[in-house]
């Protein structure tokens, strides 16, 4: 028979995948032999079995938790649902990993009609007992029953204003009974029955809501952004009460051993006297700090700090801890590895190290890569942040606070920027074309767009603050206002974004200045130390490559050039290039470019300083240079001597039905081989000039885009070839030069082996890869997403974590067939995956040589390589 009930003391802290973390660590203090209310834990297992069963708790299940509460009884010497003197018990869940969203937790369970007058009279103290019953009745209505905690409280409010008092604890025993009576009338009117007065039922409905509670919209959306599967399931934990509202030696807090916020050593907490469960955070009375226990309860807070540091000391990490003292006793309810901020979490991994308390190589695993993002961005005031009106809420694109004025074009938004105002450009969407506006902006908003949106890669790539995607916006681009919240933005008013959050605000709200501490750097050091992944950078400007470079990159991996040409000066003649009738008149365009695309790499080159650089080659559809605006199609035409109605016609001739699979990447240079000559001759020549100017010894490698078929490849590599040798011949140069490839279209990766003949190199463009192996395009799949994780069809977006099973398998393929074709060659990533923790953990499994990603989280993926090969060392052992 499969055991699905534990006791607390025949459990430990290894077993959190099967008790969760909160009853693995009762189970572990437990055996520690600290003052633990004692209890069982029915397993996770028997989650699953609840839902594989058709939302059934089997009888066996059932059989063992009336076994285990038989057990519970004797140790209590109480019984549950004795009318003289009942055994009351807490429901709490617990899954693996800490999950807000899940449900809360019922406290006085066992308590009816009848017991509460015999618990009344066993303790000698009426109040007390009528405030248990009170609130359990609204907690179980809440938490099982799902009628609002409010309409509760609303009677509850509403009793002591007639009574003319302010706090709950101002309440009598007769205002209590009241109260209850009042509860029950509320609850059989919302529910149509009375309140279950059978403690065996209340506590089989309790264990079946803990259950439901995995999978209700909050904790799969919490599920989602955390990575954590949906057939985990959560554990639920049943507790003997101890009692914290009995009188002003009762009372219950939270504390951590050390400050989640700054990391700083010492004990940092609160708690309230006379008071039960979640008072202390539900701000109804204000808490005391935890150092004013000591003048309260001497004795009690010297046994709860050597508790606390105990407890520090076997877990080896800041412990978040909740207690409850029931007069004048103090028991412990939970203890568990604090959550913290990522400045927080950097100071205290430092410290622990320094303390001998644990290594470095746990000093890197203890960090969570994702949070990096927050050191390296600006952050709110968090006192201004209070005062702050939030108008809505959508994406979180690009991490970190901006506030500014709102403008609703990207050259307003530049030109208010240039006159030196602070500004967040607000747009349906963004294109290429917004690129100077996105730039000058702290801060992009826009109504459409998902993760993967021009906006969202953009603005991460420049660590600037975007919210996208949000809906409800009503926005009138041409009178240059929106609405939202209730509130209209106009032209020049100023509002607040958190691309953390995706929180939008009113007005000008203070932000402060990202800063990184010497702990970041010894902690990068340590990191660098372990990994075996290079990591490189997506960069298509030299300020991005700076960046970059400061953050720790070694390379970049993938260098854009497409965006190169949307600077005033030049998209008339990438325009006039598209436009030409003759291979004469598009060379003389294109001609006119080289300058400014050799500057554009020389720039790059030197501020990479011998660094490798991936330049890749023309990858967009052509019809995104084409002008869309009537001025703009004047002047090619002028420009160009043909009639405006011309350059509309071609414009129209060059509209493709599916532009992602159309007309682009390689095909480009195929139709058009002027185009990669051009994009060669400035590689190679801005090479050139900058290895003679700096003494470097730079090797060009050259990409070429959306390759699916060998002889493609060959086709457009002669033509990179030939180009070369004349400009080394040129030059008298004998520079060095490497061609590769991207892997983006299945076929290609199924075709690795030939493909590796003509490619010195590999890089995994895994946006183009996953849509392309889906079957739909990353700017349409946000109509759709929430419907597939509604329905559990997808757990997470797989433009943001490679789809490892299937997207997975053919770069798993691409690596061994690459290899076969070709040994030395080398191969990478520098898709938006490069940047995600468990992207890049597969990355170093499948035998990559390096990932890149966006500048700002170069830093995360040198941590999660690091932590990727400790972990996989750690497994071999
Ligand atoms: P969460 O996961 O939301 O922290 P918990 O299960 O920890 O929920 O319960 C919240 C609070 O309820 C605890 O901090 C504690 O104050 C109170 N509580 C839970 N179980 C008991 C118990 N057996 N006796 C007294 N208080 C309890
Ligand atoms: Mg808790
Ligand atoms: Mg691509």
């Amino acid at each position: 028979m499969a055991k699905w009930v534990y006791l607390f003391k025949e459990g430990n802290a290894d077993m959190k995948n099967l008790l969760g973390g909160k009853g693995a660590n009762l189970a572990e203090m437990t055996n520690l032999g600290l003052p633990i209310p004692q209890g069982f834990t029915v397993t996770t297992e028997a989650c699953t079995d609840y839902y594989d069963k058709g939302k059934q708790i089997s009888d066996e299940i059932k059989g063992q938790i009336f076994d285990a509460l038989k057990v519970l009884e004797e140790q209590q010497g109480k019984e549950f649902g004795n009318v003289d003197d009942p055994l009351l018990v807490s429901v709490r869940s617990g899954a693996r990993a800490s999950m807000p969203g899940m449900m809360d937790t019922i406290l006085n369970l066992g308590l009816n009609d009848e017991s509460v007058e015999g618990f009344a009279k066993k303790t000698g103290n009426a109040r007390f007992a009528y405030d248990s019953y009170r609130r359990f009745i609204q907690m179980f209505s809440d938490v099982v029953m799902e009628v609002s905690k409010s309409k509760f409280e609303k009677v509850l409010e509403g009793i002591k204003e007639a009574k003319g008092v302010h706090d709950d604890t101002d309440l009598d025993a007769d205002d209590l009974k009241d109260v209850i009576v009042k509860f029950k009338d509320l609850y059989k009117k919302e529910l149509g029955t009375d309140f279950p007065q059978n403690p065996v039922d209340q506590l089989m409905e309790a264990v079946k809501a803990v259950f439901r509670s995995w999978d209700n919209p909050r904790a799969i959306v919490y599920r989602r952004m955390n990575d954590i599967p949906g057939n985990w399931g959560t554990a639920v934990s049943v507790q003997a009460m101890v009692f914290g509202n009995m009188g002003n030696t009762s009372g219950t807090g939270v504390a951590f051993t050390r400050n989640p916020s700054t990391g700083e050593k010492g004990i940092f907490g609160e708690y309230l006297i006379n008071a039960q469960g979640e008072d202390v955070v539900a701000g109804i009375r204000t808490p005391q700090p935890i150092t004013q226990l000591e003048k309260d309860l001497p004795e009690c807070f010297a046994e709860f700090m050597k508790i606390a540091n105990k407890l520090e000391e076997h877990y080896k990490d800041m412990q978040d801890m909740e207690f409850t003292i029931q007069e004048g006793r103090l028991f412990f309810l939970q203890t568990r590895n604090g959550k913290r901020t990522a400045h927080a979490a950097i100071h205290i991994a430092c410290d622990l190290v320094d303390e001998g308390k644990i290594d470095e190589k746990t000093a890197v695993l203890r960090i969570d890569a994702k949070a990096l993002d927050q050191l390296l961005h600006p952050t709110f005031d968090t006192e201004a942040l209070k005062a702050g009106k939030v108008l809505g809420s959508a994406l979180p694109a690009s991490p970190g606070a901006a506030a500014g004025r709102v403008y609703f074009t990207a050259e307003d938004a530049k030109n208010h920027n240039d006159a030196g105002e602070r500004v967040i450009l607000v747009r349906k969407e963004t294109s290429p074309e917004d690129i100077e506006g996105m730039s000058a902006a702290e801060g992009i908003l826009t109504v459409r767009g998902g993760m993967t949106s021009h906006a969202a890669v953009v603005a991460r790539g420049m660590g600037t603050a975007c919210v996208s995607g949000c809906g409800e916006i009503k926005i009138d681009e041409a009178d240059k206002y929106f609405e939202l919240g209730g509130e209209v933005i106009k032209e020049g008013d100023y509002i607040s974004l958190d691309g953390s959050t995706g929180d939008i605000y009113l007005g000008d709200i203070q932000t402060t200045e990202a800063s990184i501490s010497g702990n970041f750097h010894r902690l990068m050091d340590w990191a660098d130390k372990y990994r075996k992944l290079k990591v490189r950078t997506n960069a298509d400007t030299p300020s991005d490559a700076e960046n970059a470079i400061k953050l720790g990159a070694e390379g970049i991996g993938l260098c854009r050039t497409e965006h190169m040409f949307f600077e005033p000066e030049r998209i008339p003649k990438i325009r006039r290039m598209i436009l030409s009738k003759t291979v004469e008149d598009r060379e003389e365009a294109l001609n006119e470019l080289i300058p400014y695309q050799k500057g554009d790499f020389k720039a790059i080159y030197e501020v990479m300083e011998g660094h490798p650089v991936t330049i890749r080659f023309l990858d967009p559809p052509l019809h995104e240079f084409l002008p869309t605006e009537e001025e703009d199609i004047i002047a090619l035409a002028e420009d160009m001597g043909i009639t405006p109605e011309e350059v509309k016609e071609t414009c129209e001739s060059l509209h493709e039905f599916n532009p992602m699979m159309g007309h682009r990447g390689c095909r480009l240079a195929v139709t058009y081989p002027e185009i990669a000559k051009m994009q060669t001759r400035a590689v190679m020549e801005a090479a050139i000039e900058v290895n003679a100017e700096k003494g470097l010894n730079i090797v060009p490698e050259i990409m070429i885009p959306l390759v699916g078929e060998r002889k493609e490849l060959k086709f457009v590599k002669d033509i990179v070839v030939e180009t070369a040798e004349t400009v080394k011949q040129e030059k008298g140069s004998d520079i060095k030069y490497m061609i590769g490839t991207m892997i983006e279209i299945p076929r290609a990766a199924l075709l690795a082996d030939e493909i590796a003949a003509e490619a010195e190199f590999f890089s995994f463009g895994t946006n183009d890869l996953t849509q392309m192996t889906f079957g739909f395009s990353r700017d349409d799949a946000g109509k759709f997403l929430d419907a597939y994780y509604k329905n559990k069809i997808y757990e997470s977006d797989p433009f943001a974590r490679l789809d490892q099973s299937g997207v997975g398998q053919l770069v798993q393929i691409a690596v061994e067939r690459g290899r076969k074709g070709r040994p030395e060659i080398k191969l990478g990533i520098c898709g938006e995956h490069g940047g995600d923790p468990s992207s890049v953990e597969f990355c170093h499994q499948v035998g990559l040589d390096y990932v890149s990603c966006s500048p700002f989280r170069v830093p995360i993926a040198r941590l999660a390589a690091a932590q990727a090969a400790i972990k996989q060392a750690d497994a071999k052992k």
